[in-house]
């Protein structure tokens, strides 16, 4: 079937309501607070349900990605905007700040399948995104309500991917964006972007929570708009990952979904996409997730062990420090993730995530540290017999292989490659005929 798309199918007469978990305070789509202004409790987008569901909205969805993106708006084009009913269908096309982004490869490698113990794992790679990683889904959301309620600039409190993709977003929006980040080590790649990208930068003595508390005073007193992981237009943005993998399998569930998890985040907008899909028609199965922990930043993992009883912290140690977490923001709705997926909750040593890093990098896919967790969750869970053999598994790689080069080449170097001398012209010769004497049989 064919669906015309014009400017007035874009801007929705439908708004979404804000509201608030904790108290059930409700606010307009346009509101410029990223927490409850009464409780300050989380906030989360309802949208009205879309005139089509079904085959009709997977229709609608499948005719955006076809031949018609080309042509058409540059929201259709954009794998989170295409999805706009579920993400913000009252934002007009002008209001829309798009790159675009999303449209990241499902890619299958044997080398990673075979690894992993289950022949049919596909890789879902966010490190193809714009900023390299899986959060400009997010900020391209929250960047476009900044330009919908007139933000005079925008601020997060992050040592990482969430601050390259913000000042990336914040430039082509035009609004000034700033940066808090704790005193201490940031990961070059990372780093490199945000000031290339021109938000300003403010290195805070203190550590992260103080960062956090200054961005809520200052947005509190100066008027300017936090996009912290907490925003609730971050999550409608990032639930795209599942919606857009679901369409590459033609709407046909997998039986696994599996993801890194630190702040739970992700954890929560995938359980939110796939509540809403599963309602709205699109699938018919609910795919079970996943949620991969680092043994030394694994509260939810614990939690997960004794089905969830207590709310948990830990004192968080791993090198994959884009989940080096120990008071994850999003349990409770991470919780009901799990609960709605029949899922499942892992803790992997960062032994067997950086042996997963080195299978992903060394196929030509790479990742950074983090994302590898998620394979080596599901080798995990192969081998104790949880996922099968031959189970449908996606693992969605967060972030790009140079989002930390340093850890990418201590994993090569350790392994003895990379460190040699430098040869004569001789020896080099020498060298490569070795080479491939070697690896010729
Ligand atoms: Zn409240």
């Amino acid at each position: 079937m064919s669906v015309t798309l014009t400017p007035s199918s874009i801007a929705s007469e439908q708004r979404s309501t804000v509201r608030c978990a904790s108290c059930g305070a409700t606010l307009d789509d346009r509101t410029a607070r990223a927490t409850c202004p009464n409780c300050g409790g989380l906030l989360a987008v309802e949208h009205v349900a879309p005139k089509a569901t079904g085959a009709a909205l997977r229709a609608l969805f499948d005719e955006r990605l076809g031949a018609a993106s080309y042509r058409g708006s540059a929201a259709d084009r954009s794998g989170v905007w295409r999805f706009r009913e579920l993400v913000l269908p009252a934002a007009r096309p002008e209001e829309i700040v798009s790159h675009p982004e999303g449209n990241t490869p499902l890619v299958a490698r044997d080398a990673v399948a075979s690894f992993a113990g289950a022949s049919g794992l596909r890789l879902k790679h966010e490190g193809h995104n714009p900023s390299a990683s899986f959060k400009d889904r997010g900020m391209t959301a929250a960047l476009t309500q900044a330009r919908r309620i007139g933000a005079r600039a925008v601020a997060c409190a992050s040592t990482g991917n969430t601050s390259a993709s913000l000042a990336a977003y914040a430039a082509q929006a035009g609004i000034p964006a700033f940066v808090l980040v704790p005193e201490g080590r940031v990961s070059t790649g990372k780093l490199a972007q945000t000031l290339a990208y021109g938000a300003h930068m403010i290195r805070l003595r203190g550590d992260f929570d103080d960062c956090l508390e200054l961005a809520r005073e200052a947005s509190e007193q100066l008027g300017i708009y936090l996009v912290n992981s907490l925003n609730p237009f971050r999550v409608e943005g990032q639930k795209t990952i599942v919606l857009e993998l679901l369409q590459q399998l033609g709407w046909e569930s997998p039986d696994w979904i599996a993801l890194p998890a630190g702040n739970l985040g992700n954890t929560a907008a995938f359980g939110k996409a796939l509540r809403e899909a599963h309602a709205l028609g699109l699938i018919d199965r609910v795919p079970r997730l996943l949620a991969v922990q680092a043994a030394g930043a694994a509260p939810f993992a614990a939690g997960f062990a004794d089905d969830f009883a207590t709310r948990r912290r830990v004192r968080a140690e791993t090198a994959a420090t884009a989940i080096r977490i120990g008071d994850p923001a999003s349990w409770d709705r991470a919780v009901e993730a799990i609960r709605f997926t029949q899922g499942h909750v892992v803790a992997v040593s960062d032994a067997e995530i950086f042996a997963a890093k080195r299978v992903i990098d060394a196929c030509g896919v790479g990742c950074e540290p983090a994302s590898a967790a998620s394979v080596a969750g599901v080798r995990t869970l192969v081998e104790r017999g949880v996922i099968g053999r031959d189970e449908r598994v996606v693992s969605v790689l967060t972030g790009h292989l140079l989002k930390d080069p340093d850890a990418a080449l201590a994993a090569r170097v350790a392994g003895g490659l990379g460190a040699e001398e430098p040869l004569t012209r001789d020896e080099a010769l020498g060298h490569l005929e070795r080479v491939l004497a070697s690896s010729s049989h």
